[in-house]
């Protein structure tokens, strides 16, 4: 049995990122940049005023001047004409490019506009102005040639405004992963089922769809695989199809789970079987490979809090890099137990935890759950504490690591 680490170790020098597609700027967001984006335009663009107001000489202000001409009157998309001599201004409107010869932007509700002898003046109703007040100099945000996403960012909703100011209608990020979803279980009912004696329903098949959709993988389902050699094996081989196939069940040491032997017996090499965890310790990873083709298994065990714990952490991992990210850190946030909390055994474990806000403090309350069969607990969970494997008293104060679903 290996290690949390060493399995993270193995995912991360197995898998290997899918190629890259061109994808228009609306349907970038949850996928990975394939490689930097640097910017084709400065930003802002030109010199420009902050304000809607009256483009001055600071120096003009600065003498005691009051009362300027106004020479022209300059929009947002327009140009200015004319280059400030002492003593004029030029009306401007926010965004709008300031005229040679400015250097400072007094605010229209700092002004009387008037006019006399059929020229515009303006009266301001300032003493001084400091020059660059209310101007935004050409390339201060960004310059044209610098990179403003690097590779390997995942792009969010509010990264899109910058990728449309810098031009990036198509961008290079990587392909969405397809994944093949097959529950196994000759107990399992559909969840349209009321089950009968003996049986349970597949939570774990729409689980495993739903998590990878929230990833934004495509998504396939395989319906329910039943604990049979030749049935498995068909569907199997459907699934090995896809970029990845995530079964669930017959994975252990039971008569009946027959799923690492068909693995093997299709060809698929096992990379691991078994991770020192709790829940989730018999998770099966393995790579098949034909004809160019690549498809990464993880065999997940049975019991539904089982299945989720192996997805958040393993699954999840091999995700990031097929998408052409990296295998970073596990974004652990540090916090306080609010309660008192034991465990047991000597694997790592992940248990189920509300976020509790405690003034300023974020703090982790360990919830009540039975175990991995209980997704009852889950319903309430923010994410997963994770204990060290040797430890066993955990007083209420101590602080945890707690990784959040989010
Ligand atoms: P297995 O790993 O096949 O031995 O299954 C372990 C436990 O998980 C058994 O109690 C199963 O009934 C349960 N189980 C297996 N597959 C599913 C599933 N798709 N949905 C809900 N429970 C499952
Ligand atoms: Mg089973």
């Amino acid at each position: 049995m290996i290690s949390i680490e060493v399995a993270f170790d193995l995912i991360d020098n197995q898998v290997a990122a899918l190629a890259n597609e061109q994808v228009q700027l609306l349907d970038v967001v949850g996928r990975v940049l394939a490689s930097d984006v640097t910017a084709d335009v400065n930003s802002p663009p030109h010199d420009k005023s902050m304000m809607d107001g009256f483009a001055v000489r600071s120096a003009d202000v600065a003498t005691g001047l009051k009362k300027l001409e106004v020479i022209e009157t300059i929009i947002a998309g327009g140009l200015p004409q004319q280059e400030l001599q002492p003593g004029q201004s030029a009306q401007i409107m926010t965004g709008a490019p300031i005229p040679l010869g400015a250097d400072a932007v007094v605010m229209v509700e700092q002004t009387e506009s008037s006019e006399m002898d059929g020229k515009r003046w303006v009266t301001l109703r300032i003493d001084s102005i400091l020059p660059e007040k209310n101007v935004l100099r050409l390339g201060v945000n960004f310059e044209k040639g610098q990179t403003v996403f690097a590779k390997g960012h995942i792009i969010r909703p509010t990264d899109i405004g910058l990728l449309a100011e810098v031009g990036a209608c198509r961008v290079s990020v990587g392909a969405r992963p397809r994944v093949a979803v097959l529950p196994t279980g000759n107990e399992l009912v559909d969840c349209s089922e009321l089950p009968q004696q003996g049986q349970i329903r597949n939570s774990n098949g729409p689980l495993l769809l739903a998590m990878s959709q929230g990833l934004g993988l495509e998504t396939r389902d395989l319906g329910i695989g039943r604990d049979d050699a030749t049935h498995l094996r068909s569907l199997i081989v459907d699934g090995l199809q896809s970029d990845l196939l995530l079964l669930s069940g017959g994975v252990s040491a039971g008569t009946m789970d027959l799923v690492p032997g068909i693995l093997r017996e299709l060809g698929v090499r096992e990379v691991f079987h078994k991770v020192c965890v709790k829940p989730g310790k018999p998770i099966w990873f393995g790579i098949w490979e034909q004809d160019g083709k690549r498809c990464f298994v993880f065999g997940l065990p049975g019991n539904p809090v089982s299945s989720l714990v192996g997805f958040q952490l393993f699954v999840r991992a091999a995700i990031r890099k097929l998408r052409g990210g990296i295998i970073e850190d596990e974004q652990a946030v540090l916090g306080e137990l609010t309660a008192d909390h034991e465990t047991r055994g000597n694997r790592p474990t992940y248990w189920p935890a509300k976020v509790v806000v405690d003034g300023v403090n974020r703090k982790f309350k360990p919830l009540i759950w039975r175990g991995s069969s209980d997704l009852f607990a889950l319903g309430e969970a923010d994410g997963l504490i994770n204990f060290p494997a040797d430890s066993s008293d955990h007083p209420a104060g101590e602080q945890v690591r707690f990784h959040p679903f989010s």
